[in-house]
């Protein structure tokens, strides 16, 4: 499926849903989600799996699952080795908070899983309880250590960094990028949703990063679509990578839609535009053409540096 800048769009992020079992301070008002989604607005399994194929059938071969937390969703473990057995996928992925990982792991492999993202932004067992408001790190631990055992490889840690929080963490984390099993991301704080409100003094930019650790060492660019820069510590295994949302600019190379648990397609992370697939659906349209002629409408590029801050927080979007 290309688009009119001449972009091949063959990955699609689905929010599995808006809910989540953590309440990260920069993603999720605290008392939880203000406006909760009516039931009739969610799509069903049933209907996502047929706006999935549609996708899937117009070239979409990697599918990434999301949230909110995909892993809270009734039945997202079988729809989502459903949507792996459609003909053209080649891969499936999951982001998550990994705090139910351990108890779907066996699972997630057989249903086609075979890469894992994370999220993970302290290794201290109670800066994790505070800036997830309340979450018990011993199960994300637990659950990265047997995705390990089990082969998952690379595991890829999402890390946001806050100033003064975490980012005394920094080379930490980064040690666990030694052996090879595991990537650390570090992900600017973007100023959307929640985090609209942070001081900008907990931005921490990636030349910050680089500026505290000179000796990364950049490696060559593997995936042209991917938003991160990679790079290694001298020796280690595991790659590091910079993810600036903001003023990196991987545009030109984007290769990527979402698709919210309302049924929204999202063409880009940074528009609050929208397309209802859901009412396409359930007034019995044409999905595959109305998904055509919304792909040619996709943006160039973005421009977030312009704008306050996008109106819906991280966990409806799905990162
Ligand atoms: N719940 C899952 C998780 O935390 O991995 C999946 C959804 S979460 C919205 C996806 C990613 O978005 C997480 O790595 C999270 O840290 C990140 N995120 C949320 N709000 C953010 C913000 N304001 N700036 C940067 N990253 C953000
Ligand atoms: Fe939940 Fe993920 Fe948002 Fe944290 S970042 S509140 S785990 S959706």
């Amino acid at each position: 499926m290309r688009d009119r800048f001449g972009r091949d769009i063959n990955y699609l992020r689905i929010s599995l849903t808006d809910r989540c079992n953590l309440r990260c301070e920069y993603c999720m008002p605290e008392d939880g989600i203000k406006n909760k989604i009516p039931h009739e607005d969610m799509l069903s399994l049933e209907e996502l799996y047929e706006i999935t194929k549609a996708f899937v059938d117009l070239g979409i071969s990697k599918i990434r699952f999301t949230g909110g937390e995909p892993l809270v969703r009734y039945g997202a473990v079988e729809f989502i080795k459903k949507v792996n057995a459609l003909e053209g996928v080649r891969e499936v992925t999951l982001t998550t908070n990994g705090i139910m990982l351990n108890d779907y792991l066996d699972e997630l492999l057989d249903a086609g899983v075979k890469r894992l993202n994370i999220s993970l932004d302290t290794l201290d067992p109670e800066k994790y309880k505070k800036i997830t408001r309340g979450g018990d790190i011993h199960r994300v631990l637990t659950a990265i250590e047997n995705a390990r055992a089990k082969g998952i490889k690379p595991i890829k840690i999402n890390t946001v960094l806050i100033g003064g929080f975490n980012d005394d963490e920094i080379p930490k984390m980064l040690e666990m990028t030694r052996d090879g099993s595991m990537d650390v991301r570090f992900i600017e704080l973007m100023p959307i949703g929640e985090a609209a409100g942070f001081a900008k003094s907990k931005f921490i930019s990636n030349e910050e990063i680089l500026r505290r650790v000179p000796q990364l060492v950049a490696v060559e660019r593997e995936d042209p679509s991917s938003p991160a820069t990679y790079y290694r510590l001298p020796g280690g295994k595991g790659k590091v990578g910079l993810i600036n949302p903001i003023s990196c600019k991987f545009c030109t190379n984007c290769n990527r839609v979402r698709l919210t648990a309302t049924g929204k397609l999202k063409l880009c992370l940074h528009s609050n535009r929208e397309i209802d697939l859901k009412k396409v659906l359930r007034e019995g349209r044409d999905l595959q053409e109305e998904i055509s002629e919304a792909i040619l409408t996709k943006e160039e590029e973005h421009h977030l540096e312009d704008q306050e801050y996008i109106s819906r927080n991280m966990n409806q979007i799905g990162g």
